[in-house]
C-alpha cells in the first residue's frame, strides 16, 4: 500500500489503541498519535481512577458496617491526599502499559496532536504522514456549560487532583458522571447535593432502577434536588453559592458541572478531509465504523452512539481486523451490559420494561430484599432485581439490578442473554447459596403483565 502506513490512528484512548495493536499484529505498518496522554479517558479520567475512589468510599461504609460484625475501633477518616497520590501514581502506571503495548506491537508513537490534512494525509509532529487508511479516535470532553459564574465549576477531569476534599459539593445533572461522583464524594465524607432536570436521576435506564438509585442516594446521605438545574455560581465568603433556576439557593465548597460530554473533533482538520460531521460534532459512521470518506474510518466516543469503553475496545477491533485481517463479527450491540458505579451499584443489560411493553406482552419479575449482610449491619440499603421477559418466545429481554455487586453479576446474565436464554433456561439453572445473584433463577412470581395483550 502506499504511504509512510497502512493505518495512522488519530487519538491513543481505549478504541484507538486496541485497533493499532491489532492491525499492527496482522501485519500492518501503524502509527498513533495522542496529544494528552495514553490510554485516553478510560484509565487517566475516567473507568480506572473513578473506580479507585468508588472503593475508597466502600472502604468508609465497611468500616463503619463491620461493627454490626463485633469490629470496634474509632472511625476511619480518608486522607484524601494520601488516596489521591495513591491513584494518581497507578494511573500513571497503567498509561505507561498502554504505551508499551503499542511499542511491543511495532506501533510508531507520537506523543502530540495529529490533524487531517486530507483524505490519506496527516500532519503531527511538524512532519506530513501519508497513511492508507485513517482512524478517528479522538473520544470526547466535558461539556462546560455557559452560565453566570462558569468558571467556578470543576468537571470530572479536576476531581481526580483536588488538593483537598472539599465539605460540601455540588453535583450537576443526572447521568452516569454526576450519580456516580455524587455518590462516591458522599460516601468519602462530603455534604452532597445533586441537582438534576429530570424527576429521577439515569434517564434512558429501568423505571425501578432510578427510582431506587433515588432512594439509595438518599441512604448514603446525597440531598437530590430533582426537576431543578443551575443558574448561576457565585464565590461568596471562601465558598461558592449555587442559584438555581425559579429560585432556591445551596452552598458549596465545589460544584461539579456533569452535564453531558461532546465528542473531541475540534481543530482535528475534518473539514480539510470532507468528513462530515452531525450538529453535536460527532463523527457518523456505519456499522463498518467508515464514515463519510472512503479510508477514514471512526470508533469509541468520537461517534457518540455507545460510549463504553469496552464498546470503543470493540470497535476499534472489529476495524483493524476488517482492514487488515480475516474480518470479525460485530459484537451484541443489543445485548451490551453496562454499569453505574455508586454505592450499592447498579447494572443493566438489554431492554427497560418501558421499551419491552412497546414490542408486545411482556411478564415482569422483580425482587426487593435487604441483602444478608445488613441483617447485622443495620445499614437500610435495598437489592433489586428484576427479568422482563418475552410472553410468546419466552427470551430474557433485560435483566436488571441495584445492589451489591449488580456489575460482576451482570456480566454473567449478558453471556445468558446473548447467547438467547429464555425465563426457562434461568429456572432450570441451579443458585450459589447464599448469594444475592442466585435470586436471578429463583425469580418464580410474576409480578405484573407489561405490553399489550
Ligand atoms: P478516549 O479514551 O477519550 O481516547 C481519545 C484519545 O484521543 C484521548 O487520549 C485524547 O487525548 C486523544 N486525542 C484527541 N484529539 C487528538 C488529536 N487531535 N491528536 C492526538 N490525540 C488526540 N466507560 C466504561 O465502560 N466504564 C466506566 O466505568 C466508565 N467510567 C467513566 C468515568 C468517567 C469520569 C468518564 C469521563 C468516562 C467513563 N467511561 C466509562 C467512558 C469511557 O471512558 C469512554 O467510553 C472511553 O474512554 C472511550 O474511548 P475512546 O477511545 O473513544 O476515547
Ligand atoms: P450522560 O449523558 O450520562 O448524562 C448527562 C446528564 O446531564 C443528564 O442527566 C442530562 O439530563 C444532563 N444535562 C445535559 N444537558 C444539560 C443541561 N443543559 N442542563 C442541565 N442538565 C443537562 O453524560 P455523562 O457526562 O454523565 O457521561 C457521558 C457518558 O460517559 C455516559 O453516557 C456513559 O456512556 C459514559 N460513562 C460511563 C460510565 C460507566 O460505564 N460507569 C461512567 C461515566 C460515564 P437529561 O437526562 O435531562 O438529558
Amino acid at each position: 500500500m502506499d504511504g509512510d502506513f497502512d493505518l495512522f490512528v488519530v487519538g491513543g484512548g481505549s478504541g484507538g489503541v486496541r485497533a493499532a495493536r491489532i492491525a499492527a499484529s496482522l501485519g500492518a505498518r501503524v502509527a498513533v498519535a495522542e496529544g494528552r496522554s495514553w490510554g485516553g479517558t478510560c484509565v487517566n479520567r475516567g473507568c480506572v481512577p473513578k473506580k479507585f475512589l468508588v472503593m475508597a468510599a466502600e472502604y468508609g461504609l465497611a468500616a463503619a458496617d463491620a461493627q454490626g460484625f463485633g469490629w470496634r475501633g474509632g472511625a476511619p477518616r480518608c486522607d484524601w491526599p494520601a488516596l489521591v497520590s495513591a491513584v494518581g501514581r497507578e494511573v500513571a502506571r497503567h498509561a505507561g502499559i498502554y504505551r508499551d503495548l503499542l511499542d511491543r506491537a511495532g506501533c510508531t508513537c507520537f506523543e502530540a496532536e495529529a490533524r487531517l490534512l486530507g483524505r490519506s494525509e496527516v500532519e503531527v509532529a511538524g512532519r506530513r504522514v501519508r497513511a492508507g487508511h485513517i482512524l478517528i479516535a479522538t473520544g470526547g470532553e466535558p461539556v462546560r456549560p455557559d452560565i453566570e459564574g462558569a468558571a467556578h465549576l470543576l468537571v470530572s477531569d479536576d476531581l481526580f487532583t483536588l488538593p483537598e476534599l472539599p465539605a460540601r459539593v455540588v453535583v450537576w445533572g443526572g447521568g452516569y458522571i454526576a450519580v456516580e461522583f455524587a455518590s462516591l464524594l458522599a460516601g468519602l465524607g462530603a455534604e452532597v447535593a445533586l441537582v438534576y432536570r429530570q424527576p429521577l436521576p439515569l434517564r434512558g435506564f429501568d423505571a425501578d432502577l432510578r427510582s431506587g438509585m433515588a432512594e439509595a442516594l438518599t441512604a448514603v446521605g446525597v440531598r437530590l434536588h430533582p426537576g431543578a438545574t443551575v443558574a448561576a455560581v457565585t464565590k461568596a465568603a471562601g465558598a461558592y453559592e449555587v442559584r438555581l433556576a425559579g429560585g432556591g439557593r445551596l452552598a458549596a465548597d465545589a460544584v461539579l458541572a456533569a452535564i453531558g460530554r461532546r465528542p473531541n473533533t475540534g481543530g482535528l482538520g475534518l473539514a480539510a478531509a470532507g468528513v462530515a460531521v452531525d450538529g453535536v460534532g460527532a463523527v457518523p459512521v456505519n456499522g463498518r465504523s467508515e464514515t463519510n470518506v472512503p479510508g477514514i474510518y471512526a470508533v469509541g466516543d468520537v461517534t457518540n452512539r455507545l460510549r463504553l469503553t469496552p464498546v470503543a475496545t470493540a470497535e476499534g477491533h472489529a476495524l483493524a481486523e476488517s482492514l487488515f485481517g480475516a474480518g470479525r463479527p460485530d459484537f451484541n450491540r443489543e445485548a451490551v451490559p453496562t454499569a453505574v458505579f455508586t454505592t450499592p451499584p447498579l447494572a443493566t443489560v438489554g431492554l427497560t420494561e418501558e421499551q419491552a411493553a412497546a414490542l408486545g406482552p411482556a411478564d415482569v419479575y422483580i425482587s426487593r430484599f435487604t441483602p444478608l449482610r445488613h441483617h447485622l449491619t443495620g445499614r437500610k440499603r435495598q437489592t433489586l432485581l428484576k427479568l422482563l421477559v418475552c410472553r410468546e418466545t419466552g427470551r430474557v429481554l433485560g435483566a436488571h439490578m441495584l445492589g451489591e455487586d449488580a456489575p460482576e453479576i451482570m456480566q454473567g446474565i449478558a453471556v445468558a442473554m446473548t447467547a438467547g436464554a429464555t425465563k426457562a433456561d434461568f429456572d432450570r439453572t441451579i443458585g450459589i447459596h447464599p448469594t444475592a445473584a442466585e435470586e436471578f433463577v429463583t425469580l418464580r412470581t410474576r409480578t405484573r403483565a407489561a405490553g399489550a395483550g
